[in-house]
């Protein structure tokens, strides 16, 4: 081994133990960088909009942990709450105080949010909605959209064979298909798609659910009317209208995607930027609704270490600081810096640059994109060789086509104007 390891740096002498006890070498596959081949490279430490690998590369970052990071990497006053709290603590699984302060600040910023509940991650949010959803209504369908990734839910990974009436089939091994027929999938931005399938499942729609801005097959946004004729879809039909802010949740403004096109949802499922980088997610909503949770109501849902002290100090923190320095009004000016460079980098070219707010995404085709379909027709090699060379010089993207940038109230004057030109000498490698 030790002559191996000669030959190799530091992230491939890793990847390699990795590889041996931890599948496919990573705790969630898209860090395996099968989007863009290679190897993923691993990071000792980050510090505002910077990683710095394990070889010592420093890197500007615009995956910021996926999300969570929008005040960039250890954000001085969240790390100083993380370190005051830990000191009285890591755990009770008593009521703490924390937990209060986060619900008000929760419900404060989301009015839609009464009532509100944590948990450890977003995929226990959704997953808690879909079952909340359907205890309220007493049905058991479910409709999302295609493209839209609500994490790894059995109902929820799920896609839809061809057509609009057709129910799902599972897109994971593990899923049974008797679950995976419950839940329903149609085109996102297509409305008659959308009463197509109440139409075929009269009263059997327990849920709605989608990213009000999808952000996870690249970034693409709700057409001017769609979400209005789901809320009113929704209302008509009995069925509860999810929205999975877990990527928008306190990123797109205050109070999310909903703040910004205005719709008031049922529920709301909520992660990353409320842990401040800990594991933390949330649903919550109208309390008639989550009155029907134990233990006042029927529908069963629990956590061991729920309502976390360190991890509700570390996500009101980082809250806290967004609201004191109006980092929403920072990251939409980062933003148009942003937008403006990379569109004067993609002039004439076969390229589509989305943004909103502090997330985008640059596809390799011609617009427009408007929902998966369109999304899939990006050139994937040739994003890959674009992200290599980014890298190599030193700018980090997410490892996928499919995936939004975020960018933090971190990102400098100086890391755009390097990004821009990373970017520019990039694309004209690869076109
Ligand atoms: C990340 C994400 C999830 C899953 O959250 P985890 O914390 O990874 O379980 C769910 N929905 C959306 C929209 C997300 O972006």
């Amino acid at each position: 081994m030790a002559y191996i390891r000669f030959f190799m740096n530091q992230s491939q002498f890793l990847f390699e133990a990795a590889k041996k006890r931890i599948p496919g070498g990573v705790n969630s596959p898209v860090r395996a960088f099968r989007g863009v081949g290679g190897e993923p490279f691993f990071v000792k430490s980050a510090s505002g909009s910077r990683l710095t690998t394990v070889d010592n590369q420093e890197l500007i970052d615009y995956v910021g942990t996926w999300g969570p990071a929008i005040l960039g990497h250890a954000a001085p006053t969240v790390i100083e709450a993380v370190r005051e709290t830990a000191l009285r603590g890591l755990s009770f699984g008593t009521p703490n105080p924390l937990e209060v302060e986060m619900a008000e600040t929760i419900c404060r910023l989301v009015p839609s949010v009464e009532k509100v509940r944590m948990v450890n991650s977003g995929t226990e949010a959704t997953m808690s909605c879909i079952r909340l959803a359907r205890g309220f209504t007493g049905r058991s369908k479910i409709l999302k959209f295609e493209g839209c990734y609500h994490g790894h839910v059995d109902s929820l990974l799920v896609k839809a064979g061809s057509g609009a009436l057709t129910h799902g089939h599972p897109d994971s091994a593990g899923v049974p298909a008797e679950l995976a027929r419950l839940t329903i999938t149609v085109p996102y931005n297509d409305a008659d798609a959308v009463r197509a399938a109440f139409e075929a499942n009269p009263g059997e729609i327990a849920a709605l659910i989608l990213e009000p801005v999808p952000a996870n097959a690249g970034l693409y946004l709700p057409e001017p009317g769609f979400l209005e004729t789901l809320r009113v879809l929704c209302t008509e039909m009995g069925t509860v209208l999810i929205f999975d802010e877990v990527m928008t949740g306190f990123r797109l403004a205050r109070g999310g995607a909903q703040e910004v096109y205005q719709i008031t949802p049922d529920l709301t499922a909520m992660g990353k930027v409320i842990g401040g980088g800990l594991p933390v997610g949330a649903f919550g909503g109208r309390a008639e609704i989550m009155d029907q949770l134990s233990p006042d109501g029927p529908v069963y849902q629990a956590g061991t270490l729920s309502g976390n002290p360190i991890a509700m100090a570390a996500g009101l923190a980082q809250l806290r600081e967004m609201e004191r320095i109006d980092g929403w009004a920072q990251l939409e000016k980062i933003g148009a810096a942003f937008e403006v460079a990379a569109r004067e980098a993609i002039w004439g070219l076969p390229c589509t640059f989305k943004r909103i707010g502090s997330m985008f995404c640059l596809y390799f085709c011609e617009g427009p994109v408007r929902n998966l379909q369109d999304a899939m027709g990006s050139d994937k090699v040739r994003f890959g060789k674009f992200f290599h060379g980014c890298l190599e010089q030193g700018v980090y993207f997410a490892p996928s086509q499919f995936e939004a940038g975020f960018l933090c109230t971190a990102h400098s004057e100086s890391d755009l104007s390097r990004t821009a030109e990373v970017v520019k000498a990039n694309l004209e490698k690869v076109f």
